[in-house]
């Protein structure tokens, strides 16, 4: 490859991309400097576009236009009311889970989990889920987390966050493989795990 910097630092990006390393982030570029006005154009449009007006809701924790105001009671992102929260950890799981058809509810986006490699429990949206199972007239909260020990450990420890609040709490069956994300389970494997899905128990507040 020649050393042309911009080039160099092109391939260095797409190569940061889940699932590409640098050989097939080189086929990319070429392919993108073969087809300026076809690809490059419009792609650094919609990755502006994408910077500038989407955004994780500080609440919820889903990706929304920077135009939509979520708020308590009043998630406008669905701009629907319903009575059950799916908690997930990233938002490819709420995507797996939507695209499945599966659940028709509110989705709440943890950010991450619990886990020892650092991730504080302060920069997961716990507290604003448990405002959220307060203020939104909620019945059912399905912990959705991976069948993972990182997982698990954040499905109690938000199950014990919720412990005051009158709510049915449930977990996916335990059809789930164990260290299996949701993200990447097929959708016969996430329908039996949502459908055989168990109560921890009905909080009594
Ligand atoms: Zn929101």
């Amino acid at each position: 490859m020649q050393n042309i910097t911009e080039i160099e630092e092109l391939v260095k990006l797409i190569s940061r991309l889940p699932g590409l390393g640098p050989k097939s982030a080189k086929r990319i570029v070429l392919k993108l400097i073969n087809n300026r006005d076809e690809l490059v154009k419009p792609l650094a449009k919609s990755l502006v576009e994408v910077y500038k007006n989407i955004t994780r809701c500080k609440i919820c924790g889903t990706l929304k236009p920077n135009s939509v105001e979520c708020d308590y009671n009043n998630c406008k992102v669905v701009n629907k009311k319903f009575d059950k929260i799916c908690v997930v950890e990233n938002i490819s799981d709420q995507w797996s889970i939507e695209s499945s058809n599966i659940y028709n509810g509110y989705f709440h986006i943890l950010g991450g989990t619990i886990s020892s490699a650092g991730q504080k429990k302060e920069d997961l949206l716990i507290n604003s889920l448990v405002e959220r199972v307060k203020k939104d007239k909620i019945d059912e909260v399905i912990l959705a987390t991976s069948a993972t020990v990182e997982g698990q450990t954040t499905a109690y420890y938000i199950q014990d966050s919720l412990k005051d609040i009158k709510v049915k709490i449930s977990k996916l069956a335990q059809g789930l493989p164990v260290g299996g994300e949701i993200e990447s389970l097929d959708d016969g494997t996430l329908f039996s795990a949502f459908k055989n899905r168990t109560g921890l128990k009905r909080n009594s507040g």
